[in-house]
């Protein structure tokens, strides 16, 4: 199928949905939640692998204080529970692609298009993209840019293309010590290079490297990139300068880069909104931006006051999600109701209570 056929293909079938989130961050997926108590259906879209936004991605494992009635969680216990509170609501998660466009249509509503090439039809956007997508930190030597792709990368997409290949692997985190781990069954050799001695990766994943380099099946050379070589446009080998100032040359085949990720505004910045300071500028009483119909909740809104803390996103999303509500059925009244009494509540979170249910069965039999 070529391009051409396929971008039809996605034309003729977008997803279509009440709601498309930007951002699987704590704040995107509370965000679910609330639109959820109103009734409405969302899909949640992340540049990341999984969702939790900077909760999971910086602090996985560190201890949050001061969430509302919960005196203690991580990052990742956080993300768990928001994930476990949102799962009646069926929201889609669409993973490991970057929203690229956001354009209304004629109709009114939004072509929501992602780099993995998904496209939503929306009723409304929430952007909440924290402190932008995470990107890649690039290797930053002369030469490396115009070798990105092909002989530099900076994610695997499969392991088996390294078969047979010589590859060194940058970095000295999880992704690096992970992929030397994977890629010595699969590459002819692996070579780890680290700027210093300590690790921030899993110290057992290091403890097998290590044993691997025992083996001879793996090398680990604690030094700094300081240039690649190519000649006709083909790598052929890294320099790498020791503690020693030696500047040592690795031959290579296939350069892998883990430098971790930092956080890029991209493409929010290019959908009309109004920016300050890399925060779309909000009105405090529906979160909308300067363009009727798209929201921003969580660390990337800025107003008078803002606070960039969890918990003020939590309530930027509950009053966003009654302003969407009024948006997109406008002239419908939409009322106050608790979820400890509310039966319609009740119903959306499925825990209809026995009563509830024989007077639902009741209604519905006439
Ligand atoms: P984020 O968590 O930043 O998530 C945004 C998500 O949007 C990201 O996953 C990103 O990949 C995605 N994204 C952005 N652009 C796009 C795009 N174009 N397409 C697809 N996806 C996109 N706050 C507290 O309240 N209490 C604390 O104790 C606390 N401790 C912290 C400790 C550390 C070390 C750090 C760094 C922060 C801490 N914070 C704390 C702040 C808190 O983590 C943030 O306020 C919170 O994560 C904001 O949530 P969010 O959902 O708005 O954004």
């Amino acid at each position: 199928m070529s391009t051409h056929d396929s971008a039809l293909k996605f034309e003729r079938h977008p997803i279509h949905t009440d709601v498309v989130i930007v951002g699987a961050g704590p704040c995107g997926l509370f965000q679910v939640f609330e639109l959820g108590l109103l009734g409405l259906k969302a899909q949640l879209v992340d540049s990341l692998k999984a969702p939790g936004g900077q909760c999971v991605e910086l602090y996985p494992d560190k201890p949050i204080y001061d969430i509302p009635a919960v005196p203690v969680c991580t990052g990742q216990e956080l993300t768990d529970r928001l994930l476990e509170q949102i799962r009646p609501f069926g929201a889609g998660l669409n993973l490991g692609q970057e929203v690229t466009e956001v354009a209304r249509q004629d109709n009114g509503r939004f072509r929501v298009v992602t780099s993995a090439g998904t496209v939503f039809d929306a009723g409304a956007v929430v952007v909440a993209g924290g402190v932008g997508s995470f990107q890649p930190r690039k290797l930053d030597v002369p030469g490396a840019a115009e070798l990105e792709g092909k002989y530099i990368h900076y994610r695997v997409k499969d392991p088996r293309a390294y078969a047979d290949q010589d590859v060194v692997i940058l970095g000295g985190g999880d992704s690096a010590l992970d992929w030397a781990l994977t890629l010595v069954d699969h590459a002819r050799s692996v070579v780890l290079v680290h700027r210093r001695p300590e690790f921030r990766g899993a110290p057992a994943s290091l403890a097998k490297l290590y044993a691997l380099r025992d083996e001879h099946r793996a090398d680990v050379l604690i030094g700094q990139a300081k240039e690649v070589n190519a000649v006709d446009g083909v790598l052929k080998s890294l320099s790498v300068q020791g503690a020693d100032s030696v500047v040592r040359r690795v031959d290579l085949d296939q350069l892998l880069v883990f430098f971790g990720l930092h956080p890029k505004l991209g493409p929010i910045a290019n959908w009309g909104l109004e920016i300050n300071k890399r925060q779309l500028s909000v009105d405090t009483e529906k979160f909308q931006t300067n363009v009727a119909g798209i929201y921003a909740v969580g660390d990337i809104n800025h107003y008078a006051g803002k606070k960039k803390l969890i918990l003020s996103g939590f309530h930027e999303a509950a009053l966003a999600a009654f302003a969407i509500k009024e948006y997109l059925e406008p002239g419908k009244k939409v009322h106050l109701q608790y979820t400890t009494t509310s039966p319609l509540m009740h119903k959306r979170l499925g825990v209809e209570s026995a009563e509830e249910q024989a007077a639902a069965r009741k209604a519905a039999s006439g």
